[in-house]
């Protein structure tokens, strides 16, 4: 498949954005995988994290950001720590986050959970969650 990719694309708003709250630089990225091999939970992730590199190398942010992957990671630091260029993945994973919260999205509101269902919740959402409607 053929996939056209333009210089506009690459520098869109959100890469700027995304640049500007995690202060990683993408493009240092060169695809080992060891992020993704050493994460403990990659297997519950619709994007594993190199992948989540090389989208926003595409200038995908859109693509990462409606992912299940930002919010099933749990800050843990082991691909931060792994990745031999240095790139703080879970400073992205917070990033794509926050970019979403801001825009008001992926917000859960504690108060209205399925207490049943609260033990199936990635953590990362109740404490984003938490920092958004607390003081
Ligand atoms: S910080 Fe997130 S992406 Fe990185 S290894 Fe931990 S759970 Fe996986
Ligand atoms: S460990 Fe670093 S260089 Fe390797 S794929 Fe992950 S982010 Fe890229």
């Amino acid at each position: 498949m053929f996939t056209e990719i333009s210089r506009k694309e690459i520098k869109n708003e959100l890469v700027q954005k995304l640049h500007e709250i995690s202060g990683q630089d993408v493009f240092d990225c060169y695809q080992c995988g060891n992020c993704s091999s050493g994460c403990p939970v990659v297997d519950y992730m619709d994007i594993n994290p190199n992948q989540v590199l090389r989208l926003a190398q595409y200038g995908k942010i859109q693509d990462i950001l409606e992912s299940e992957t930002i919010w099933v990671c749990s800050t843990c630091l082991q691909c931060s720590s792994r990745c031999p260029k240095g790139i703080d993945v879970a400073k992205l994973m917070e990033a794509f986050r926050t970019i979403n919260l801001r825009a008001g999205l992926g917000i859960v509101d504690p108060r209205k959970l399925d207490v049943e269902n609260k033990d199936e919740l990635p953590p990362i959402l109740l404490v984003c969650a938490m920092r958004k409607l607390t003081g």
